[in-house]
């Protein structure tokens, strides 16, 4: 998955990255996982959170930028009227994916991580201005094209890998001994 914002001045601000509610790992996150990306002690915080299939619209609101499209249903399937979600815990101070030297693992970012200073509240693209990077970024793209072509390539790429999520959570879950939390 591609990560759309580059922006170099993250490894000295890192402000985003405290304070951060639950963040759903999509495939990407998983993938680097597989391939050895990231070591067995960050895979040990993460945690997997246990969604009933009738409350998913309800989780979907809860945790996503766009509630217009719930993309957790195209993230995985249910299996047994459950669904699990591979996620970054939520934080008070940083992220645990966070060092000196900004995000340890980019390739594994969150969606939402991917696309900030831009996000969408109430059906509206919106920019965090807290990031000071955040006009500068805007005079160089159109803000809605980018977010929309984003969410477009994201809801692809979780399609692509819906069949592998579910599977590969519950190896994950096992293997590394991951707490468990009832959504
Ligand atoms: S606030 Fe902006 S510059 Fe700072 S870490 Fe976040 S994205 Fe990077
Ligand atoms: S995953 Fe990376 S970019 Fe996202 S909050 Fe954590 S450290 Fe920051």
């Amino acid at each position: 998955m591609n990560n759309y914002i580059k922006i170099t001045q993250c490894a000295d601000c890192k402000s985003c990255c405290f304070n951060i509610p639950e963040s759903i790992c999509s495939f990407n996150a998983i993938e680097e996982i597989l391939n050895g990306g990231i070591t067995e002690s960050y895979v040990k915080q993460m945690v997997v959170y246990h969604v009933a299939e009738k409350d998913i619209d309800r989780m979907g609101k809860q945790w996503l930028m766009f509630p217009s499209v719930n993309y957790l249903r195209y993230m995985t399937g249910p299996e047994k009227g459950f669904y699990e979600f591979l996620a970054l815990p939520a934080v008070k101070d940083n992220c645990i994916l966070l060092t000196d030297k900004g995000c340890l693992y980019p390739a594994a970012k969150p969606f939402e991580c991917g696309m900030y200073p831009f996000y969408m509240y109430k059906l509206q693209f919106r920019t965090d201005y807290e990031c000071d990077y955040a006009k500068e970024l805007e005079d160089d793209i159109h803000v809605s094209e980018f977010v929309s072509q984003y969410m477009a390539d994201h809801l692809i790429y979780c399609e692509k890998n819906k069949q592998n999520y579910f599977e590969a959570v519950k190896d994950l879950k096992n293997k590394y001994q991951l707490r468990a939390i009832n959504a």
